[in-house]
């Protein structure tokens, strides 16, 4: 006996639409836990569960010196992006640069990159980088106005491999004023515990929207290095204080495959891309963003998972649906 299959598809393509609260329908809403444990104890093989793959394609520090194929210019940023996309990516973060490849803040090369993006990625989430190396103070945030789907937020400072990653309280609280009041979703950059917690605060404040989406990102140096328990813990902790909550897990550096399985088997999202990691393996660099995307796509059907559609992955971070 056969139940019918739960389709996500069909409940979120073709302008299904959000329900009057803004929320996107029941069935897409489900995790990928919930997806699983509905199907125990069934004899129908459950429904893959869908996962976001986040392609980090720049970020503001590797150059053409460390990988050549790391995008600089909007061009090759669009074009480097089109790649990921098609190999299953949804979700792009971005950094923009300067000519000479330091990093920028620069609300029209944002601009000029969105609508490129826009264009050539139709549906794909855009996700712009706040991140403290690109600029200071509210610099950081002069690009929100341009309503990207979403921005990435830190809510907490910690210290680099060189540096301190300063992100003082408020600013942190400016930068999510900002995304609220031009509806960007932020996407929380949990460097540390202290930041799960400084989100939820701020969610129940009504200072971010919920339901929150946090990224744990392990593997910086005199950051949190990749670290099963407390990956595990950071997770139980989401968990308790906010069950709405998604998240995703990237890591920095070497690391950044074994985090991709981590996130998989625990019923989460998935990040890679240059930005973090400009290796393939240790003995060679990463031939392209698109590479390391097709390679976690490969991966998810060990661990029982798909790359989500588009139309997923907007349901899943309760974004509006594509135009
Ligand atoms: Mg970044």
């Amino acid at each position: 006996k056969r139940r019918p299959r739960r389709s996500t598809q069909g409940a979120t393509r073709g302008g299904g639409g959000l329900d009057s609260r803004g929320r996107a329908p029941a069935s897409a809403r489900l995790s990928a836990c919930d997806t699983m444990r509905e199907a125990e104890g069934s004899d129908v093989m459950p429904e893959p569960a869908p996962c976001i793959i986040t392609v980090a394609i720049t970020g503001s520090l590797p150059r053409k010196e460390n990988n050549p194929a790391v995008p600089i210019t909007i061009a090759e940023q669009v074009e480097s992006t089109q790649a990921a996309f098609e190999a299953g990516a949804t979700l792009a973060h971005l950094h923009v640069r300067n000519d000479d490849q330091t990093s920028s803040s620069d609300p029209a090369k944002f601009a000029r990159l969105k609508e490129g993006l826009e264009r050539h990625c139709p549906g794909m989430i855009l996700q712009f980088s706040t991140g403290g190396r690109s600029g200071a103070g509210k610099e950081r945030g002069a690009m929100l106005a341009l309503k990207p789907d979403m921005a990435s937020l830190a809510t907490g400072s910690c210290n680099f491999p060189t540096r301190v990653y300063e992100n003082a309280p408020d600013l942190v609280d400016w930068l999510a004023a900002e995304m609220l009041a031009h509806g960007v979703k932020p996407e929380i950059e949990a460097f540390d515990l202290s930041m799960i917690f400084k989100a939820v605060e701020m969610e129940r404040a009504g200072k971010i929207k919920g339901p929150l989406h946090v990224q744990f990102v392990m593997g910086v140096k005199n950051a949190m290095p990749v670290d099963r328990a407390t990956f595990e813990f950071y997770i139980a902790t989401l968990k308790r204080l906010a069950p709405e909550a998604t998240w995703t897990g990237a890591a920095i550096g070497r690391d950044q495959l074994t985090l991709n399985r981590w996130a998989l088997e625990l019923g989460g999202h998935c990040r890679t891309g240059l930005e973090d990691n400009v290796r393939w393996d240790k003995d060679r660099l990463a031939p392209s963003n698109a590479a390391l995307v097709g390679r976690v796509a490969e991966l998810c059907a060990e661990y029982g998972r798909r790359p989500a559609t588009v139309a997923e992955a907007r349901a899943l971070l309760h974004l509006q649906p594509a135009a």
